[in-house]
């Protein structure tokens, strides 16, 4: 309830008031702030290996080199505004081209697809980068302040010296990460070296400048102070993935017709009549979203399996089977009920589906990269005049031929004319036979070259000539041909 309505009622109508409180329910639960304790066992095992692998691409990746031909960046991994390319190891994708990165997004989607039907939310668990970058703000909070009832100890004492020198520690490391972060997003744009040293000389690009600050700002609130609130309200794929699911896919599950009932146990007392959950709390303390995984699915779950690793350290403990809380499927569910044996069915229609697609997208893919020219041409006619007539009644057509070439190396190309009985090739500043020029084209470049095209006099040739340029690579069989026409006035 807002603070100032409270001062705004009278003595006596304040019971009536509480009670119709009491009575209505709240539309906003206020944050409980979460403190999951630190879990121990092969899923947390798992969760480091794959945080220090990811952090480790993201923050190391741009400093990767890559041997390229002279002039070209030699970053293994580069988006190049400038100079229009985007540079990954040994592939170079040109602006014309960007369809492969639209289909490399069509493959991430399907594998993404793809896990979810099989083992659910894998991708929240394990490594998407809310997560992980929240499981290292938390590791940070764990190593300052200590673990969790430590931090609830902490957060609930008073201010004194050690409790500010504390939270001044944490809040400086946090921004230290969300910086480091913010900075290197910026070298997947431009070489990484240069612009770090121009970032703190002040001479980097503006947008370097805008962009390591807001991602700093957005690591900071949404790995450090939003954390499981971005899962929970403002991500839409708990919301989406619930249509990719079906009662086959592997979920983290607690066996409710082996915990059940629960409740406390002494050492040296029966198992027989009651559950294996003895009510411990401990899948609760651990869990990340702060939910009780034992209340059935809920939308909060990330399927971290956090609380698998905390409730098999307490089976062990008390000698009981591990697997109370585990992978496990909803049909499973009902086969134990129903007393039949669980089973695994990975084949499923809708994964050998996202399978197939996502096979026949990668062999498209592999074709055309394989299959990829690394030669274009494009022609353009001159319009203004579209033909000169010379002294001698021979009329020139004049041409702009642009030459692709997105190979790595220098490329000598032959340019010749096709079609055009007795018609004659020129160019600027090249030697011509007459029919054919040959140009040199610098590797990863782009030339211009300007041609005439010559006809002799014809006083019954047509208005328009069909003709087409082709351009060969002199060291390959690479060639390619672009049509045009040649045009000439109508004779009177
Ligand atoms: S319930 Fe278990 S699997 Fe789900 S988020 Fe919590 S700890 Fe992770
Ligand atoms: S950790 Fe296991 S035993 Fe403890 S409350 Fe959770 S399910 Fe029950």
């Amino acid at each position: 309830m807002p603070d100032g309505e409270a001062g705004l009622r009278t003595q006596g109508s304040e019971t009536a008031a509480a009670a119709t409180d009491a009575a209505t329910p709240e539309l906003y639960k206020a944050r409980e702030q979460i403190q999951p304790k630190l879990a121990r066992g092969k899923f947390r095992v798992l969760k480091w290996g794959l945080l220090f692998a990811t952090l480790g691409v993201y923050y190391l990746l741009p400093w990767v080199r890559w041997p390229r031909a002279a002039g070209e960046p030699d970053q293994a991994v580069l988006v190049d505004f400038e100079g229009g390319r985007f540079y990954f190891f040994f592939i170079e994708i040109w602006p014309d081209e960007l369809y492969y990165v639209t289909g490399l997004l069509i493959l991430a989607a399907l594998a993404l697809f793809l896990a979810t039907a099989l083992f659910g939310r894998i991708w929240c668990g394990y490594t998407c980068p809310q997560t992980v970058w929240t499981d290292l703000y938390i590791a940070v909070e764990r190593l300052i302040e200590g673990d969790r009832n430590k931090r609830l100890k902490l957060n609930k004492s008073g201010w004194s010296a050690e409790k500010v020198a504390k939270k001044v520690s944490k809040h400086t490391l946090w921004l230290l990460i969300a910086a480091a972060t913010g900075g290197a997003w910026i070298f997947y744009f431009h070489d990484a070296p240069t612009v770090f040293f121009q970032f703190f000389r002040g001479e980097a690009p503006g947008s370097a400048y805008l962009f390591a600050g807001l991602l700093t700002f957005t690591t900071y609130t949404l790995a450090g102070m939003m954390r499981e609130q971005v899962c929970t309200y403002m991500c839409p794929w708990p919301r989406i993935q619930a249509a990719l699911t079906d009662e086959e896919t592997l979920q983290v599950t607690y066996k409710v017709d082996r915990g059940e009932p629960r409740g406390s146990h002494k050492k040296n007392e029966s198992w027989e009549g009651r559950g294996d959950c003895i009510d411990c709390q401990g899948c609760v303390v651990v869990c990340p979203m702060g939910i009780d995984i034992r209340d059935g699915a809920q939308l909060e779950c990330i399927n971290c399996a956090l609380c698998i690793d905390a409730c098999d350290e307490v089976m062990k403990k008390i000698g009981r089977p591990t697997g109370l809380i585990a992978y496990d499927t909803d049909k499973n569910a009902e086969l134990r009920q129903a007393g039949e044996k669980p089973k695994i069915k990975i084949i499923r229609a809708r994964t050998v589906f996202y399978a197939a697609a996502f096979s026949i997208v990668s062999a498209i893919m592999l074709l055309t990269l394989g299959s990829r020219a690394t030669l274009e041409v494009n022609v353009l006619r001159d319009r203004a005049p579209s033909f000169v007539t010379l002294s001698d009644g021979s009329v020139r057509n004049a041409y702009t031929v642009k030459i692709v070439n997105k190979d790595n190396a220098v490329r000598t190309f032959d340019i010749s004319l096709a079609g055009g009985e007795g018609f004659t090739l020129e160019a600027v500043g090249l030697s011509s036979d007459g029919r054919s020029v040959a140009a040199d084209v610098f590797g990863d470049d782009v030339r211009s070259i300007r041609v005439f095209v010559t006809a002799p006099a014809d006083p019954v040739a047509p208005v328009s000539t069909p003709i087409a340029f082709v351009v060969s690579d002199v060291g390959s069989d690479e060639s390619a041909t672009n049509d045009s026409s040649f045009l000439r006035g109508r004779a009177k």
